[in-house]
């Protein structure tokens, strides 16, 4: 069995399952029998993938990092999916379920959002394919969000203000679960490998095609497809699933996650969920979370909003376990400065969330023969007020 396929009940070795209310049992078994059908048929593959060359603009640049790679004497590739339109990675998973649930025949679409990316990328997912488009946005995240509110709006979206708990991301996903019981004829999208199976299998799908393209233009570049090392930020770890997804099986590719430590993995003030965190259940699945002893949730802190969250995808709590991947962690300031370094070194602004990806350069000594791949999930400029404070 695959490392990174689950079984049919949706786990990942002890992780994952879906842990949903009796009332959403009918649209999860309904998701979880038809998304590998839909997905695989040939007709939504050929839409899919058009619109992922001539909407989205894939295949995204692998592109050779000259500067950096002098600087750390080794071969730096940055995979470019902060070029893709909407400016992130999470583009390919909107339209990819916005076309599943079309041909679900749902017509509304109900999404969570933290920082607002995931919003922006389903309200544009949405407004394209003709869906009807409710965002739950925690009510501090809009204030301090207030462009991608904006932009939500534009494209025709809802956006409606979480003002439980924290009144952030996780507090948003609690208001969209809440709204799909009572509009069990909407298909929520989630935003990343996390919630109840299949949502973890089919996120991972979903954003694969960025190790796909990776292997292809390696080989093109270097004569090889296998880097030594694909790094990434995670968040709910969308991105790094997709950047790792192909390499999973080819055990000489190092795969690292490198988490927010925010203020620092023992500050008390950090959203390192899989150095930090113990097994429990949020939304629908069983994964690494942030809790006190019994159960309740640690509120989680990082400068990037994107990597706020208190909990991870099951299938790296798996690939953790099983030791395939590396964990690590970048404190808000050194994600900082990696960002403004990037910045001045390349010309490419990163976001936050990325800029942690990037500050793992510094946490070990690279060999000049050595392919690194590092996965820019985003471009910077949500974050200009956040790097210039
Ligand atoms: C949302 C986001 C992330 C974190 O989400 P993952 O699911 O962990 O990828 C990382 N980078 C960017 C640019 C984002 O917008």
């Amino acid at each position: 069995m695959k490392l990174i396929e689950p079984n049919d009940l949706g786990y990942y070795g002890e992780f994952g399952g879906a842990f949903v209310p009796e009332l959403l049992l009918p649209n999860i078994l309904e998701l979880q029998n038809q998304y590998l059908i839909i997905m695989y048929e040939t007709d939504f593959q050929e839409t899919f993938q058009q619109l992922l060359t001539d909407y989205v603009g894939r295949p995204t640049p692998l592109y050779y990092a000259a500067n950096l790679s002098k600087h750390y004497n080794t071969q730096i590739f940055l995979k470019r999916e902060d070029l893709n339109h909407t400016g992130a990675h999470k583009i390919n998973n909107a339209i990819g379920q916005a076309l599943l649930a079309k041909r679900l025949g749902k017509t509304k679409i109900i999404a969570e959002t933290g920082a607002g990316q995931h919003g922006v990328a389903t309200a544009t997912a949405c407004a394209l394919l003709g869906l009807e488009c409710t965002v739950y946005m925690g009510a501090v995240d809009i204030k301090r969000q207030q462009p991608n509110v904006q932009r939500m709006q534009m494209l025709g979206a809802k956006v409606v203000a979480a003002n439980s708990g924290s009144k952030t991301l996780k507090d948003a996903t609690n208001e969209a679960i809440r709204a799909w019981i009572q509009e069990p004829e909407s298909h929520y999208i989630i935003g990343s490998v996390v919630g109840p199976h299949p949502y973890p299998d089919m996120v991972a799908r979903f954003q694969s095609v960025i190790s796909k393209e990776i292997k292809k233009q390696l080989l093109q570049k270097i004569g090889n497809e296998n880097p030594d090392y694909v790094i990434a930020c995670v968040g709910g770890g969308s991105n790094a699933i997709g950047a790792f997804y192909h390499f999973v099986e080819n055990t000489n590719t190092k795969l690292i996650a490198v988490e927010a430590a925010g203020y620092g993995v023992d500050s008390g003030k950090t959203a390192a969920t899989l150095l930090k965190g113990t097994k429990g259940i949020l939304h629908g699945s069983l994964s690494y979370l942030m809790q006190t002893p019994d159960g309740q949730i640690v509120e989680p802190h990082s400068v990037s909003a994107g990597l706020d969250y208190p909990g991870i995808g099951p299938i790296h709590a798996h690939l953790f376990e099983q030791q395939r991947m590396q964990v690590a962690a970048v404190t808000d300031e050194e994600a900082l400065k990696a960002g403004f370094f990037l910045s001045q070194i390349e010309g490419i602004i990163p976001a936050l969330e990325t800029a942690h990806a990037l500050a793992y350069l510094n946490h070990q000594t690279w060999k000049p023969n050595e392919v690194v791949v590092i996965n820019l999930s985003g471009r910077g400029d949500k974050d200009l007020n956040t790097y210039q404070l």
